[in-house]
């Protein structure tokens, strides 16, 4: 390809709502253009001053991230209430860092993103860790035809925790460190996962009351605690895995297990493995990417939405 080509190649419209780094540097080359972006979001022109009420306009203060009250000369802070405020990391790195997980398809490793981004693994791993706080969500309850399912994540053993013990002892020290996410699925539709201590009917019961409206038809597999969540929903179908019959009429669980498979894949991929503790921030992320996967959106600018909507719940 001649370099005259490469300028005059197009995006196709597949990569519509994702934003190129080339879009990205034009719309953040600096610091600066980042704060205004934050100013803009939170204290459009009009904005009554916090200080004199008066709808103002707020103008930037030179050599510090803070605009001044036309009238008042009241400071305020675009980054106050965000998860940038106080931080070290530059603004424009935490901007880029938020390009990076959005454009990347199942997520990156804190390694990965601090390559990238030019910072320490433990910065890296506190950045993903405060973004993807944003991406924790709220979707309210599933309803209508709705999946559940459990699924054990991780825990492969180390070869030096397992030299020299039998195949079944084997088998319960890796299931015991194997974390359990449970999960509910609309047809087609929306996703909720959550880790769960144990997949007994207690958990079970209360995960699928919070994730699920009564008035829906709950499609299971055989797992006997199931039969105890039957009856907090409207009907219950269930799916013989034993004899293989997967998709008995339309009371499959095929919708999940496809959550799972790729939700599997993403932490073997992008993390090799994530430890217990931050399954579930991971799982937010991954929910959030799954919920959506038809939405034209890029992600990129719903994260930074995020970063208002979560300012003004803080304050
Ligand atoms: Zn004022």
């Amino acid at each position: 390809m001649s370099a005259r080509q490469r300028e005059s190649v197009e995006r196709t419209p597949a990569s519509d709502s994702r934003m190129t780094f080339t879009e990205f540097m034009r719309r953040f080359p600096t610091n600066d253009a980042c704060l205004d972006y934050l100013k803009e979001k939170h204290f459009p022109n009009g904005t009554p001053c916090p200080k004199c009420a008066k709808p103002s306009r707020f103008h930037r203060i030179k050599g510090r991230s803070a605009y001044s009250c036309q009238y008042c000369a009241h400071h305020v802070y675009p980054t106050a209430g965000t998860i940038f405020h106080k931080s070290t990391t530059s603004l424009q790195l935490w901007f880029w860092a938020i390009y990076l997980i959005s454009s990347s398809k199942c997520g990156i490793s804190a390694k990965q993103l601090g390559r990238e981004v030019g910072v320490t693994y433990k910065t890296a791993h506190r950045m993903l860790k405060q973004i993807r706080t944003l991406l924790a969500e709220d979707i309210g309850p599933l309803s209508g035809d709705v999946e559940l399912d459990e699924t054990f994540v991780g825990g492969k053993p180390r070869a030096s925790h397992t030299r020299g013990i039998t195949r079944s002892e084997l088998a319960k020290h890796s299931l015991a460190k194997k974390t359990i996410v449970f999960a509910a699925a609309e047809r087609n539709g929306r996703v909720r996962a959550s880790v769960v201590p144990r997949r007994d009917k207690v958990n079970l019961i209360a995960k699928s009351r919070e994730f699920v409206l009564p008035e829906s038809m709950i499609f299971t597999d055989e797992w006997p605690p199931y039969e105890q969540v039957a009856p907090y929903f409207k009907g219950h179908r269930r799916v013989k895995h034993k004899q293989r019959i997967y998709v008995q009429a339309d009371a499959g669980t095929q919708n999940l297990e496809s959550f799972f498979a790729l939700f599997k894949n993403s932490v073997r991929g992008a993390h090799h493995n994530v430890s217990a503790k931050y399954l579930q921030n991971y799982l937010d992320e991954y929910t959030y990417r799954w919920n959506r996967r038809k939405d034209d959106r890029s992600i990129f600018w719903s994260i930074l939405d995020r970063v208002e909507r979560d300012r003004l719940a803080a304050t």
